[in-house]
């Protein structure tokens, strides 16, 4: 199941066009805003900053 959650967000991350939330605590994680990705509820570790989930995502190609 980790794995599917990791294709989940990836795919949203890549080709989805609206919010990501945490699937474990609803957090909004993600939020897109046209082209730009902003990592609204990521710590500088690219995991949840309410319940520390690891989305598995390349985080620093869009944190930088
Ligand atoms: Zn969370």
């Amino acid at each position: 199941m980790q794995k599917l959650n990791n294709v989940y967000l990836g795919n949203l991350l890549v080709s989805g066009g609206s919010d990501t939330v945490c699937p474990k605590c609803s957090s909004n994680l993600v939020r897109r805003d046209g082209y730009r990705v902003q990592l609204t509820g990521l710590d500088e570790s690219g995991l949840c900053a309410e319940c520390g989930w690891d989305p598995g995502v390349v985080v620093s190609e869009y944190a930088g």
